[in-house]
């Protein structure tokens, strides 16, 4: 299991099936590419004057044994005493699959021995950057989402209920084909 699939799962966890039960492939949509190309260095231009880490790691690959669960952050933060992973997204809003993929990161740290104290996201578009708080309560969040995601990855095929906007950038939609009503797609 890996940080996009807790991403995917948060967006919707009928990807998560797709993806690992039918082993369909997702269809790269607009935005999917514009994220491809976006610059994520600029987060350091505002992450080393402001906060000063001692160091600075590039996409460093994160594996726990115990949980078997394996993740590149877009960059690890070090500072003496404790680490942050950032993600550096394009999306104009701030997402809860961002902060979910975020604690994950941090959850593999920490079975590996590292201090992580928080998660950060910096958003181009918005020139912001977010920072939440790793604690015992996210640890538990983050061990839920993995035990309903392996339900998933084991066949069980979820019901879900979304808001329209969702399924008009999903890469599944040529084979979800959701029922609309209203503002709401069902699936
Ligand atoms: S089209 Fe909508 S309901 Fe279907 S997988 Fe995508 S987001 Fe989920």
């Amino acid at each position: 299991m890996t940080g996009i699939d807790v991403k995917h799962f948060t967006y919707c966890p009928l990807i998560t099936y797709y993806e690992r039960v039918m082993h369909f492939r997702e269809r790269v949509t607009e935005a999917m590419k514009k994220g491809e190309e976006v610059d994520k260095d600029v987060a350091l231009q505002f992450v080393y004057p402001t906060l000063k880490p001692k160091e600075v790691e590039r996409k460093p690959f994160l594996f726990s044994r115990k949980w078997r669960i394996s993740g590149v952050p877009d960059f690890l933060l070090i500072f003496p005493g404790y680490v942050v992973p950032l993600d550096v997204k394009d999306t104009d809003k701030v997402n809860r699959d961002h902060k979910l993929q975020v604690f994950f990161y941090c959850l593999i740290l920490e079975e590996n021995g590292k201090v992580p104290k928080a998660g950060f996201l910096y958003y181009t578009s918005l020139k912001k950057l977010v920072m939440y708080a790793y604690t015992a309560d996210e640890r538990k969040e983050v061990i839920e989402f993995l035990a309903r995601i392996k339900n998933i990855i084991q066949g069980k095929r979820p019901k879900v209920r979304q808001p329209v906007s969702k399924c008009e950038n999903c890469g599944f939609r040529h084979v979800c084909k959701p029922t609309i009503r209203g503002k709401l797609a069902y699936a």
